[in-house]
């Protein structure tokens, strides 16, 4: 593919088509037309063309040039879901970022940021559905919302993959079977979910059809040899009823559509019964207009059993007790005079509505009360409501304002092995460690988000899959207090400061004790107590704590302990101070733990180390690069620039003795860096590249070689800079030099 232009930016608009295609077009267009209204043809036809010509000599399984499939995606989109002419041109476009040579840039130059986003977006989550354990439906669901910042990126997925199902015949046995079992268990969920509900039937049965095309087959000849007959048999049925409801001039509809195949058959399995013998194919709707109440759905019952004998045991009363998430319908099943059984739903429109909206009250039953949930409530009956009737305007309106921040308070991440974690926002890796289990929280060392090594203390992002490199040892460390959202975590880290503290607090004693011994003095701890008062520590375990990290001079307490023995009182004795919380006691001490460990240019896992460390000559790594350090065999660490080759290497292959490094604050070493210079050869360029470094960035150079071709200046410069902000400061001030063309840094 490469940098292949399929067609220059300008000529676009002038390319003209050929008949047949100029045909497709049309048709298109007419439907588009007649499903979402207002269009802009203008742009749907540039659309239409790029996409011809992009795909142009691609071929699709069935042997169809490929650019069919993103036109009938388009035309689905349009037709079932009918939002608006971005999401038409978006989808003809939906392949052409992934496998042609067309970029991102070039969809924004033609068509615009929100075409070129949405089209991003469908092509980042293709990845999502990749091997992951489909059974957590909903779950999914939440993820994609997360991912798709807009809504029409999950439609135009699921129209791409009905289009998709449509033509899977072409496809291999094998692979067939796949793409149907995955579509059963994730899309249809989804799109049920979506209330996309056409979509989400056709799907079903399209899968049926797929996986046992011999139960399909029959369940469709009998349901089509009953078709006629069926709706002869709905009319003559509703006849007497409906008469009665005109006289009574009730506001009313009336629906009575069979159910999908795969929804007839399932039946069948449930009741482990034949087809003849399965009665509510189809379940007759009465619903009653605006102006009526609950008391009149009673008189629609009793008006149908003036004609027909209910079955009392079939009886729901749903609307004085309304199910737990809310709907509201009176349900019977009736008997007509020849013994056949009708199924007769009644209600009024706004316990339909409630009804529609009954999904969304289901999930938020199930999910626990979110504000988020509000927001899905609101998508899912806008979505139904579209379907239902298509009103281009207020779904264009509803797409502009929809930003999808439904979930921004959860977080989804997943194993290695596709797992499903679900954390709350800000998590970072050592949150998900702990969340997996505490000993892969304590002995974590360093973490791979998507497969590439990073930091432990890195923020995950939705979608990351992240898995946690552990060594043999507990390797937690009290700085990652700081980093950490989840309850789980956080607990686990605040007991073993707690350890640490006490273990420190029992070196001070020792060394207290020693003190005391050698000078021979004798002290009660009740005594001690108020000296430790004196110094403002709450009890003796923290002054030995502060002896024992080095912040509290032992000798200055001997002194004053023997002063007191001698003269019986201690000086400004401090009085009952207020007791600390237990948190401000460790805040202490992380903080104290902190100010000790200064003066070293690494921090591993967070903490300032004494560990032997060196930098590796093969990417001279600087205070701001990303690194990562790997574990020598002789147990000393060197430090790799986190995008170095060899690095890359060794987390491929010996990916356990990485570990997670970062740079201290305040370092006072001097780093080589290297920058590489290309410009105009000409008189003077030494000296003014030299000068940029000494007299306006007090810069110190070790070294520069200069080569020069044909007229062309290359320099490559090695100078000791603080860290990442100086070599850039630099490398922008040499971009400044009269001629210079590029500078890149050097490894
Ligand atoms: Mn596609």
């Amino acid at each position: 593919m490469g940098n292949t232009k399929v067609i220059e930016r300008a000529e676009l608009d002038e390319f003209k088509l050929k008949r047949a295609q100029r045909q497709d077009l049309k048709q298109l267009l007419s439907i588009c037309r007649e499903y979402i209204g207002e269009i802009d043809e203008v742009q749907i036809t540039k659309a239409f063309k790029l996409c011809y010509i992009s795909h142009n000599g691609m071929v699709r399984a069935s042997g169809e040039p490929y650019y069919y499939h993103p036109v009938e995606v388009a035309k689905i989109v349009a037709k079932e879901i009918n939002i608006d002419d971005v999401s038409v041109i978006a989808a003809l476009l939906h392949d052409t970022v992934e496998d042609t040579p067309v970029t991102l840039d070039d969809i924004k130059y033609w068509f615009g940021e929100e075409v070129a986003q949405i089209i991003d977006g469908v092509t980042k989550i293709k990845g999502v559905f990749k091997s992951r354990d489909s059974k957590q439906a909903e779950a999914f669901m939440k993820l994609l919302l997360s991912m798709a910042e807009d809504i029409r990126v999950v439609l135009i997925k699921f129209a791409d993959r009905l289009h998709n199902m449509r033509t899977i015949h072409h496809l291999r046995r094998e692979k067939q079977l796949k793409i149907a079992n995955e579509t059963m268990e994730l899309y249809a969920p989804l799109a049920h979910r979506f209330g996309l509900f056409r979509i989400k039937n056709e799907l079903e049965d399209l899968c049926f059809k797929t996986l046992d095309p011999t139960s399909f087959k029959f369940v469709a000849r009998k349901l089509k040899e009953k078709k006629e007959s069926r709706e002869r048999f709905v009319k003559q049925f509703m006849n007497p009823v409906r008469k009665e409801l005109k006289n009574l001039k009730f506001d009313f509809e009336i629906k009575g559509r069979p159910k999908h195949i795969y929804s007839i058959y399932k039946k069948m399995q449930r009741q482990q019964k034949p087809f003849e013998e399965i009665y509510d194919l189809f379940a007759i709707r009465v619903i009653l207009g605006e102006p009526h109440k609950k008391e009149d759905c009673w008189r629609v019952y009793s008006i149908f059993t003036d004609w027909y004998t209910p079955i009392p045991e079939r009886f729901r009363d749903f609307i004085s007790v309304p199910k737990a998430n809310g709907y509201q319908s009176l349900h019977t099943t009736v008997i007509t005079n020849k013994g056949k059984k009708v199924e007769v739903q009644i209600r009024t429109r706004k316990m339909d509505d409630i009804a529609e909206k009954g999904l969304a009250a289901h999930w938020k039953y199930k999910e626990g009360a979110q504000e988020g949930s509000e927001s899905l409530d609101k998508f899912v009956n806008w979505v139904r409501d579209v379907l239902d009737n298509p009103r281009p305007e207020a779904a264009t309106d509803f797409v502009k304002d929809f930003q999808l921040n439904l979930y921004q308070e959860e977080l989804y991440v997943f194993t290695p092995r596709g797992e499903l974690i679900t954390l709350p926002n800000g998590a970072t890796a050592i949150d998900f460690a702990f969340d997996i289990h505490s000993e892969v929280g304590e002995r974590a060392m360093a973490a791979k988000v998507n497969g590439k090594m990073a930091p432990l203390r890195q923020k995950l992002s939705n979608g990351d899959q992240v898995e946690i490199i552990t060594g043999n040892k507990i390797n937690l460390n009290v700085s990652w207090i700081d980093d950490v959202v989840t309850h789980k975590a956080k607990s686990r880290i605040r007991q073993f400061i707690k350890q640490k503290q006490r273990s420190v607090a029992e070196g001070g004693r020792e060394t207290w004790l020693k003190r005391a011994e050698r000078g021979k003095i004798e002290i009660s701890d009740q005594e001690l107590t108020r000296f430790a008062k004196k110094y403002d520590f709450n009890t003796t375990q923290d002054l030995f704590y502060a002896i024992g990290i080095g912040s509290f001079d032992v000798n200055k307490l001997f002194s004053e302990v023997k002063k007191y023995k001698s003269t019986g009182r201690i000086e400004k004795e401090i009085q009952e101070s207020e007791k600390a919380t237990e948190e401000e006691i460790q805040e202490k001490y992380i903080s104290q733990a902190r100010a000790f460990g200064d003066g070293k240019s690494l921090i591993i896992n967070g903490e300032l180390s004494n560990v032997k460390y060196s930098y590796a000559n093969c990417c001279s790594p600087i205070p701001g690069d990303d690194v990562i350090g790997f574990i020598s065999r002789i147990g000393d660490i060197k430090i790799h620039r986190s995008m170095c080759n060899n690095a890359l290497h060794l987390i491929k292959t010996e990916g356990e003795r990485i570990v997670d490094v970062d740079w201290a604050k305040n370092i006072e070493t001097k780093f080589l860096g290297a920058v590489k210079v290309i410009g105009e050869d000409r008189v003077g360029m030494i000296n003014d590249i030299t000068d940029v470094l000494s007299k306006s960035l007090s810069t110190n150079m070790k070294s520069i070689n200069v080569g020069s071709d044909s007229g062309m200046f290359e320099g490559i410069i090695s100078v000791y800079v603080d860290g990442l902000p100086h070599l850039n400061k630099i490398m922008k001030r040499l971009e400044r030099v009269d001629g210079v063309k590029n500078v890149i840094r050097y490894e």
